[in-house]
């Protein structure tokens, strides 16, 4: 790792910022964009960018129900231990799904299916025989090679034994699980409240190679209360043993205002801007000397991964579930909260849970806001997809794909480039824009500059700073 950056400059460009698994990001969703906007997209049309429902899709479920909470958490979760709220949410998921299949007409393959939460694994083993074969009469799954069908695991919460409910995925046409892990250390794990033993986590990932899962992600999380580097190391070099094909490690971020949970957190745990630094460049250097690469914004992943051979080939692509190789599909998420895409229009569910269960038992849509993007949107979204996922702009592709001259359509961007470009975070010619090694690290703040909304927002906080 490049050893330039310094917590000097880290706090410089200590800001928060979108992880860009869409461009616009979900707060410029409206509430004035509903249903009739968003299956409009749906209808073919003759625009070069726009939507056809016969796209190959993506399928997301959001099972929000958890049984303790984390602290750290920022997802959109319902903390329950009544075993029995998962049947009834399936029952209103399927419902949800056969009146958007209804709506849509026709659908393409399902090449992408991926459970979230919330803990996915909450539900019982016939709750989920029920969701995957129910959403099977309204989509069309399949067992291509190339699929990509997914669930997020909570070792703590497994319904049956690991090796059970290994196979029962494996039945039902899972190739992938992710399993959050965060850190082993026991004084972390109380802090954060999620106790969560080695031994159980590497069973479960035992389990499903054993069943024949062909692809295994590991979560750690760095910048949490009471970690040290030497536990860090430690669970680092656990997880190593058991050799992740992907790994993720998300930096931790502290916003007790938006996060109710994140209150229990003594910020006087917290690792200084120095503690987070190192942590994680040690998470990078135990991870580069494993073998692994380092894909983009948090993600790492085995050379041999998919992932890892679509950035080699220019074809890796982001959506809501993050990096991806099914980028070109169109999403249908259902459940509370859960965004779709169709075409270039996104949709969001009602947020809470009680709202998103009336709207569906009335037979109404639970979409609650979205947006079409716009042509600016377009290209703007195309730059940080460029960035997010190869580390470079193609200046003379875009100006040919979207007619415009660089130079003159981003002056303003290009001028918030400059102090990134001073700093040794990127780099400029005439071809290309392209971050550094070190604004690797940074790749949020350099995509920031090509938002438009980002420098709305600034732009106004400023001037009424001004007044
Ligand atoms: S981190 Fe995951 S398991 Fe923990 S409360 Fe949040 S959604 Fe639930």
């Amino acid at each position: 790792m490049n050893k330039s950056i310094d917590c000097e400059m880290l706090r410089r460009y200590d800001r928060a910022g979108p992880r860009y698994t869409s461009y616009p990001t979900v707060p410029q969703f409206h509430s004035d964009f509903g249903e009739e906007e968003f299956y409009a997209c749906a209808q073919p049309t003759p625009r070069p960018h726009a939507g056809a429902s016969m796209r190959p899709l993506s399928l997301y479920v959001h099972v929000p129900f958890c049984r303790s909470p984390c602290f750290y958490c920022g997802c959109n979760r319902v903390i329950t231990r009544n075993g029995t709220v998962g049947e009834r949410y399936v029952e209103r998921v399927l419902a949800e799904a056969q009146r958007v299949r209804e709506r849509l007409g026709r659908s393409g393959p399902v090449l992408q299916f991926h459970l979230g939460g919330g803990t996915p694994n909450s539900l019982s083993g016939s709750s989920l025989e029920r969701l995957v074969h129910g959403l099977g009469e309204h989509f069309a799954f399949n067992s291509r090679v190339d699929r990509d069908y997914s669930m997020e695991l909570d070792p703590r919460s497994l319904p049956e034994k690991p090796e059970d409910y290994a196979a029962r995925l494996v039945r039902l046409g899972f190739n992938r699980v992710s399993l959050g892990v965060q850190d082993f250390d026991e004084q972390v794990q109380l802090a954060v409240n999620r106790v969560q033993s080695a031994e159980q986590t590497l069973d479960l990932v035992d389990a499903c190679r054993d069943q024949g899962i062909q692809s295994v992600n590991v979560d750690l999380i760095y910048g949490l209360p009471k970690q040290s580097l030497e536990g860090f190391r430690r669970t680092l070099r656990t997880v190593l043993a058991a050799r992740p094909d992907r790994m993720a490690v998300y930096g931790y971020a502290h916003m007790p205002a938006a996060f109710r949970a994140q209150r229990r957190i003594h910020e006087s745990d917290l690792p200084d801007s120095a503690g987070r630094l190192a942590l994680l460049r040690l998470a990078i250097e135990e991870l580069t000397a494993s073998g692994y690469r380092h894909i983009g914004m948090d993600h790492f992943a085995l050379p041999t991964d998919a992932l890892v051979l679509a950035q080699e080939r220019g074809e890796l692509q982001r959506n809501f579930m993050g990096y991806t190789t099914h980028g070109g599909c169109d999403l249908l998420g259902f459940g509370v909260s859960a965004i779709s895409r169709l075409g270039d229009c996104y949709g969001q569910n009602l947020k809470d849970l009680p709202s998103w269960e009336h709207a569906v038992d009335s037979r109404r849509s639970p979409l609650w806001r979205g947006l079409a993007l716009s042509a600016d949107d377009r290209v703007r979204a195309s730059i940080i997809e460029q960035l997010m996922c190869h580390g470079q702009i193609d200046l003379f592709t875009t100006e040919r794909e979207y007619g415009i001259d660089f130079q003159k359509y981003f002056g303003d961007a290009l001028a918030r480039l400059e102090p990134l470009i001073a700093d040794g975070l990127v780099t400029r010619t005439g071809q290309a824009i392209t971050v550094t090694e070190t604004g690797r690290l940074l790749l949020r703040n350099v995509a920031m500059c090509f938002d438009r909304y980002v420098s709305a927002a600034a732009e106004s906080a400023s001037a009424s700073r001004t007044i």
